[in-house]
């Protein structure tokens, strides 16, 4: 079987191009021609050598992942079903906003987290993804904007789609460095945010990522309430997962995102907003509150907005910063937490 051109890197290029004895001035060129100009063939690629074009076009192949189904949300995000080689399938979602879109990929089938409060965790754990299946989420998110006639292209990647993406390092890191291939889809590496549940031996390895945001999902402060809905922080409670975070490189540390999931009665008091205020007034921080959005099954309340709004005010109180995430797609289950095969 072909393998795929767009998991290609610079490195990879140039080691194709000199083993047939070609110049590896073109390498940039090709990467260009996978990730940005979809020509659907080598064969059109009339600057390579015709023995390079051979080459490539019978090892490497274009396929994307299939959209087994497509919803409109009425407030412009989409989400898409996407199916894989064995079957499997998994969720993206692309967010509109003023002048881009954001898209959210997923980095497993499934997730082993078990977390309580989210549909992905429903479905257990099916496997990891591999690198070129994390590309192929955003190469066809692409594809299908071009086909809307859409000029906003993807300007940011986020990994809170379905799945613990620290739990799936090795791909993840692959993932990263291709999205951030200058000559080919060239996203920088602050437009690309990791949303982890506190995976440790992940976060250990953070540094390796080079230099992408990264996102706590936080919940509560206090271990036995984080425990029941993030069963892995009986594993690696709170306290371990912080500290880790202060021994990353400064410009890291300083820009951590804390999500802060609201739950209507469960952690959304006024001794809980305090308390989130104190564990984080040391560090550079942001808090983004998610109220909870529900799904077919889901035992917890979505607080009400006047709740939301308080709860944010007596953090404000406090000095923190912070910031309340704005539901987007949530007619067609495509919100955070939302997302299930
Ligand atoms: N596994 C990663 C990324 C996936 S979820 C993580 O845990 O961070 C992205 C964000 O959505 C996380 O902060 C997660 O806690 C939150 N989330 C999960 N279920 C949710 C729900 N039902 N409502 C609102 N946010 C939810």
């Amino acid at each position: 079987m072909k393998s795929k051109a767009y998991t290609l890197t610079l490195d990879q290029v140039e080691g194709e191009l000199s083993s047939l004895g070609n110049s590896i001035d073109t390498a940039g060129l090709v990467l260009n021609l996978i990730y940005r100009s979809r020509h659907k063939s080598f064969e059109q690629f009339t600057q390579l050598s015709k023995k390079a074009s051979e080459h490539f076009q019978n090892n490497f192949g274009y396929e994307l992942p299939k959209v087994i189904r497509r919803q409109d949300s009425t407030d412009g995000t989409v989400k898409l079903l996407l199916g894989l080689e064995d079957g499997e399938s998994v969720e993206s979602v692309l967010l509109p906003f003023y002048k881009k879109y954001t898209l959210c990929v997923s980095s497993q089938v499934g997730c082993a987290m078990n977390c309580k409060f989210c549909f992905t965790a429903t479905q257990g754990f099916k496997r990891n993804l591999k690198a070129h299946e994390i590309i192929g989420q955003v190469m066809k998110a692409k594809e299908i904007l071009k086909e809307m006639g859409e000029k906003r292209d993807i300007a940011n990647v986020v990994f809170m789609g379905q799945g613990e993406p620290l739990h799936n390092f090795d791909a993840l890191k692959e993932a990263i460095h291709i999205l951030t291939e200058p000559k080919g889809l060239g996203l920088g590496k602050r437009s690309i945010t990791v949303s982890t549940s506190g995976y440790l031996p992940g976060l250990e390895r953070f540094e390796e990522l080079g230099g992408v945001n990264l996102a706590l999902s936080l919940h509560s402060t206090r271990d036995d309430v984080r425990s029941k809905l993030i069963p892995i922080n009986n594993r690696y409670p709170l306290d371990s997962v912080l500290e880790q975070i202060n021994r990353l490189k400064r410009h890291e540390r300083q820009t951590v995102e804390y999500e802060y999931l609201l739950i209507n009665d469960l952690n959304d008091s006024k001794d809980d907003a305090k308390d989130l205020a104190r564990v984080l007034m040391e560090r550079t921080h942001m808090i983004n509150i998610i109220p909870f959005n529900p799904f077919p099954g889901s035992i917890f309340e979505r607080p009400k907005p006047e709740r939301v709004e308080e709860f944010k005010q007596w953090l404000v109180e406090e000095g923190a910063r912070v910031m309340v995430r704005k539901t987007k797609g949530d007619d067609i289950l495509a919100a955070c937490g939302q997302l299930k095969s």
